[in-house]
């Protein structure tokens, strides 16, 4: 079935595969930043989204943006290490792009990941090619514009976001990091993917999967 909108109980739905795919990965998350920084990327994140799956469960009522915003909180009063804070600003970055709204169309994805990113460049001041999660949401954010400017469906679109999140974090493997515990590497930091951005490419075909699925 294609879905055309999504309201709260979709978007809980959504971070909660997120949550489940954020754990199956957390060892390799771990290992990523065992390379380039200090080995806690996977359990951060991973214990960060156990405790939003409890927290969004009795807010399926609640509209996308309530949840999106509560997540936002959790993550950046909870969750470890820097990218606690970058994550939670993304997903209150989220919440903004899309407030006051009952439900999700596909013409909202890119005001949501637009302002999503807006609050983590505030928030940590990278910028593309620094080799952080930025270089995951950017692709993501230009293939949500040129997804919106065809005739495509709410799962396509998310597909194709998730898709450029994927290829984003990928690439961040020949970037030279200049953010973050992986700058003091300087260029021995190149040829190592970075945790964050593969974090969130796999938040984001979390997000594409459960769509499909709900
Ligand atoms: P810590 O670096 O405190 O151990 P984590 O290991 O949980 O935190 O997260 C590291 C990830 O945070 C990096 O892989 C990178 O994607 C992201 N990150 C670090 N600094 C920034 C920043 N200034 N802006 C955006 N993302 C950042
Ligand atoms: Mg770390």
């Amino acid at each position: 079935m294609d879905k055309a909108c999504l309201n709260g109980s979709d978007v809980v739905k959504m971070m909660q595969q997120a949550a489940a795919d954020i754990k199956a990965q957390e060892a390799y998350l771990s290992d990523l930043d065992q390379a380039l920084g200090d080995g806690d990327h996977g359990h951060n994140i991973a214990a960060g989204f156990q405790l939003l799956t409890v927290q969004l469960e009795p807010l399926v009522d609640q509209t996308p943006a309530e949840i999106l915003k509560i997540a936002g909180r959790t993550l950046q009063n909870e969750m470890g290490g820097a990218s606690g804070s970058i994550f939670g600003s993304f997903f209150k970055g989220c919440a903004k792009g899309v407030i006051d709204l009952e439900v999700l169309e596909v013409e909202h994805l890119p005001q949501l990941l637009e302002s999503g990113l807006a609050l983590v460049e505030k928030r940590g001041k990278a910028v593309a090619g620094d080799k952080t999660l930025v270089d995951s949401l950017i692709p993501a954010l230009v293939a949500a514009h040129s997804a919106a400017n065809e005739p495509n469906s709410l799962v396509t679109t998310l597909q194709k976001i998730a898709l450029a999140a994927q290829q984003g974090a990928e690439a961040t493997a020949e970037m030279e990091a200049k953010k973050g515990r992986a700058k003091f590497l300087g260029a021995r930091s190149i040829g190592h993917q970075d945790a964050g951005a593969t974090s969130m490419s796999i938040i984001l075909t979390a997000w594409a999967k459960a769509v499909r699925e709900v």
